[in-house]
């Protein structure tokens, strides 16, 4: 509030890559987890007819957002023990709408990664963490949010840290990570290394996708 500059500049930027380090995967930041759930579906392409398989026990976020690009939602259900997504549930509900697999870090406990890691790599679907829970948490020595192919972290009051409104997408996938952060501003390009036009002034910018 003291500096000269509200939302998208360098604090964020700095907050950008602070997350980065601590969680060791690329990140950018978000209005929201919602916000960050939306970008994700987006990049990797979610049509209607296409189907998530998801767990029940979760915020309604986690699948409205896929919803809105006329996803089915298919329910597995989680272990008693952690609250967790059930990965021995998951294999017979794929079919060949299945795009992506979405786990809920309940209450900070990661999902089982690995196993989920592999039913994704075994069908060639999308591993999404909606992990509005558990920024901080590590996984066999990992931290979340460098493991799935797109990880969603929530800084809503409720969460382990908060920025009022606001959440991070990250990735290690340099490819997919470009398309959401993309998608979260517009489109727009405002890097001249990476104008397709020729500038006509110090404000030019493009809208790529
Ligand atoms: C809070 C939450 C979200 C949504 O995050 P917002 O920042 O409130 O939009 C998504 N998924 C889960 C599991 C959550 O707990």
């Amino acid at each position: 509030m003291k500096s000269e500059w509200l939302t998208i500049g360098l604090l964020v930027d700095e907050f950008e890559s602070r997350i980065s380090k601590f969680i060791d995967a690329e990140s950018f930041v978000v209005s929201s987890g919602t916000a960050g759930l939306h970008c994700a579906y987006a990049v990797i392409g979610l049509n209607p007819g296409d189907e998530i398989i998801s767990t029940p026990l979760t915020f309604v976020a986690t699948h409205s957002t896929a919803m809105a690009f006329g996803a089915k939602i298919v329910f597995g259900d989680v272990k008693q023990t952690t609250g967790n997504l059930d990965p021995g549930l998951v294999e017979k509900l794929i079919t060949e709408n299945t795009k992506a697999i979405t786990v809920v870090d309940y209450a900070g406990h990661p999902a089982d990664l690995a196993s989920f890691r592999d039913i994704a790599d075994k069908y060639n679907l999308y591993l999404i963490e909606d992990a509005a829970h558990s920024f901080g948490a590590k996984y066999r020595g990992k931290s979340i949010g460098g493991i799935a192919d797109l990880t969603i972290f929530s800084f809503f009051p409720t969460k382990n840290i908060t920025t009022g409104e606001g959440g991070a997408v990250a990735s290690l996938n340099p490819d997919l990570l470009d398309k959401a952060r993309k998608f979260a501003r517009h489109g727009l390009v405002r890097n001249s290394t990476k104008f397709k036009m020729k500038p006509d002034g110090p404000w030019h910018q493009e809208v790529q996708s």
